[in-house]
């Protein structure tokens, strides 16, 4: 039995509009949800102040019962919302009498991961045509092409937690018959553990575990690659696989690898990962980012700019969750501002984030880096040496130096043993002018700048 912990109002608002921040986009929460303030909380009802009366209409027809599902999934004590008006707190309206409880089957899938949701562009494109036959036809295998397992992999913050429960919503929606599981690795861990843990007292527990998985019609495992090797986990997931295979029920699997390169990972599973579809999520390009941002912005009454669109799309290019965090930012930093987000703004807003990388970096730290990463001793760098290779790395040091640090081109000829100014601006320009035309030297500078950790 978990502990039921104590909160005060506060930290329970805090975790339902946190959790609520999970669960809807970025503009529907931050019309709808963000602007609301805790007014009460009394015998397990919450009630809320927020600014419009459209706003209250639009919470409760359209998001209380998300706020429901959310303080159900957290466990946390709280069974109704009000919504008022900052007018309205003296007569507060009675709390609406409770109806009479439907046993509905609850949807455990985050409501706004759907395909519709999701942004298809080259670096995904393969991964969600199989996600989608995978939720129409969970568990089909023709004698061509095998789609079971399906295993997804990629990066983190690409979407791989979305298009699993894309699936999930699909499924619940068109098939709703369906036993359909998602849990991650680590939760798998913990419970196969747990239910160990209690055999002493409850004989069952490891037999309910085992069937609760083996038995379900389609189960999505995600980030596998944290399956532990331990404590005889992966033999029994071993026998779940087998079970759920050979009875033509669907599995699904997610990593941040392809199943080659999980180190400890027994090779019977290895390969059964291996039957099926292995399909990778790259990083999007530049035009699925901005398309993300135009979705994420769908549907609210927050815009913003082509021009800001660009730039953000342009700036932040590591992976969608950075995406994401970046839009959130700029959206709250103009709504507290009462400024249309411009340029400016966006530059305002993401200060810290870009501070933050600008602060631990140096010429330093660069200078070191590109060392090495072309394998020659700094020394040789700042040095004199005129070899095809130095020479080169030498340029593209000068030329990150210029491009990261704000320093005075005489002072980065300093730091490369007294060089010239005009040295500096030639290597800086020259590099400069590759980088545009030259496929390999693009990528050299963006794996250093990866290095350093900025961008
Ligand atoms: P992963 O599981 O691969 O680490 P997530 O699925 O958690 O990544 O995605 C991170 C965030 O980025 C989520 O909010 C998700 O909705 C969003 N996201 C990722 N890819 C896309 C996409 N193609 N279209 C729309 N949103 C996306
Ligand atoms: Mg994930």
């Amino acid at each position: 039995m978990q502990q039921e912990k104590k909160y005060s109002a506060e930290e329970l608002i805090g975790q339902i509009k946190l959790e609520m921040s999970l669960r809807m986009t970025t503009a529907e929460y931050m019309l709808w949800v963000y602007p609301t303030e805790l007014y009460s909380y009394e015998g397990q009802q919450m009630t809320l102040i927020v600014p419009s009366e459209n706003a209250a209409s639009t919470l409760y027809s359209n998001y209380l019962g998300l706020f429901l599902t959310v303080v159900k999934d957290l466990k946390l004590p709280v069974t109704d919302f009000v919504f008022i008006l900052e007018k309205d707190k003296e007569n507060l309206p009675k709390a609406p009498q409770k109806e009479e409880k439907k046993e509905e089957k609850v949807n455990p899938f985050v409501q706004k991961y759907t395909f519709e949701n999701y942004v298809i562009g080259l670096s995904n494109r393969m991964a969600v045509m199989t996600a989608h036959t995978v939720a129409e036809n969970p568990g089909v295998n023709d004698a061509l092409l095998s789609l079971n397992p399906f295993y997804l992999y990629g990066g983190v913050g690409l979407g791989k937690t979305h298009l699993l429960h894309a699936i999930g919503n699909y499924l619940f929606e068109h098939n709703p018959s369906l036993n359909v599981i998602y849990v991650s690795a680590d939760r798998l861990s913990n419970e196969y553990f747990s239910s160990l843990n209690k055999y002493n007292t409850d004989k069952d527990s490891y037999r309910n575990f085992y069937h609760k998985y083996a038995e379900c019609d389609v189960l999505m495992v995600d980030d596998i690659q944290f399956l532990q090797k331990k404590g005889g986990l992966q033999e029994v997931f071993f026998h779940i696989f087998n079970d759920l295979y050979q009875n033509g029920k669907q599995i699904i699997l997610s990593s941040d690898r392809p199943p080659k390169e999980i180190n400890d990972l027994e090779e019977r599973l290895r390969t059964r990962f291996m039957w099926g579809m292995t399909t990778d999520i790259g990083l999007p390009e530049y035009e699925t980012r901005i398309n993300i941002i135009m979705k994420k912005l769908e549907g609210s009454s927050a815009t913003l700019s082509e021009e800001v669109i660009c730039y953000l799309a342009e700036k932040v290019n590591t992976n969608v969750r950075e995406l994401e965090g970046a839009l959130l930012k700029v959206l709250m930093y103009s709504q507290l501002t009462h400024k249309e987000a411009s340029i400016e703004t966006v530059k305002e807003a993401l200060k810290e984030q870009t501070r933050d990388a600008a602060e631990q970096i140096d010429s330093d730290k660069i200078i070191n880096t590109v060392s090495e990463y072309f394998n020659i001793p700094s020394s040789d760098l700042i040095g004199k040496k005129k070899t095809k290779e130095i020479v080169e790395a030498r340029m593209v040091a000068v030329y990150l130096i210029c491009e990261l640090l704000n320093l005075p081109l005489v002072t980065i000829g300093q730091i490369f043993g007294g060089r010239d100014h005009t040295t500096i601006m030639y290597s800086r320009d020259k590099i400069s002018n590759l980088v545009s035309t030259d496929k390999n030297i693009r990528r050299t500078i963006e794996d250093i700048k990866n290095s350093l950790n900025c961008r």
